[in-house]
């Protein structure tokens, strides 16, 4: 699924491209993409785009005429910006110059989605959502906040949408990674060191992959050959830090990616589902 960097990466290299002309017309809204009728899709048709942005992993297209167009990937969906229209397009957004932007979904879950919202709708849909970790306002202090009032191990405070916005499960193992934690310890009880050590990891992993991804996103959202992890999906890789062969253990139906050397002093977690059975 993408998460913020990659999200992040398409709104900063497409916006001057998906602001230049007004929409044409959205020849292509799959019924089951689309879940808002009113205002209808084909509204956009005959308005600019004035913003480009991303609150969370949503992307916000918001038009001249005040709705704003709302796109949430989730896992198999992807954009990409000029190329054809393929089977597998789920909304296509024609401009009056310039290249297509097309939102496309393989395997036969439809779960990628799209809203057209009035402010007030657009406001009500995105308030439950926690602070952006590369906003200025996200300090050590507005962290130190989110783990008191959440009681999660890490790994699940990091994907938790209201604690902080736009991670999920790869930036979440990269992050413990570089902060050297581990993904089971318990937000709450990080000493000031160790909280200052997961915000710097936060705010530098983060960072650094848009940085790095903003080149590769000329033709729409990079793909997981792009992303340079260096622990998520590396399953018996050398650790880039240390040497350690990266681990792999299943965590509340996530697959957390680890190095036992770096962050969890040498121990191999155990499989909780697993624990949990042999309990049983
Ligand atoms: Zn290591």
């Amino acid at each position: 699924m993408p998460e913020l960097p990659e999200l992040e990466a398409f709104v900063i290299a497409q916006r001057d491209t998906l602001t230049a002309a007004p929409v044409a017309a959205v020849p292509v809204a799959h019924f089951a993409t689309v879940k808002t009728i009113d205002p209808p899709i084909a509204s956009l048709a005959g308005s600019r785009f004035t913003s480009v942005g991303r609150r969370a992993k949503r992307i916000l297209l918001e038009s001249e005429a005040g709705d704003t167009l709302v796109l949430h990937l989730m896992s198999a969906g992807k954009l990409v910006v000029g190329g054809k229209r393929t089977k597998t397009a789920r909304l296509v957004v024609e401009f009056e110059d310039g290249p297509d932007l097309i939102m496309t979904e393989t395997g036969s879950k439809r779960r990628a989605a799209a809203w057209l919202l009035h402010p007030d709708a657009l406001a009500a849909e995105l308030a439950h959502i926690g602070p952006e970790p590369l906003d200025p306002a996200f300090t050590v202090a507005a962290l130190k906040g989110q783990l008191e009032a959440r009681p999660h191990q890490l790994h699940a405070f990091l994907r938790d949408q209201r604690a902080v916005a736009g991670i999920g499960r790869a930036f979440a193992n990269e992050i413990l990674h570089a902060a050297m934690l581990s993904p089971y310890q318990r937000g709450a009880i990080l000493t000031e060191e160790e909280t200052e050590r997961l915000h710097a990891a936060i705010t530098g992993v983060l960072g650094g992959a848009v940085e790095r991804l903003v080149p590769l996103s000329g033709t729409g959202l990079t793909t997981k050959a792009d992303r340079g992890y260096a622990v998520h999906d590396r399953l018996g890789q050398p650790c880039p830090r240390c040497g350690d062969a990266i681990r792999r253990v299943s965590f509340e139906e996530h697959t957390v990616f680890y190095c036992p050397t770096c962050q969890t002093g040498g121990r191999t977690l155990a499989d909780r589902r697993l624990s949990r059975l042999l309990r049983e």
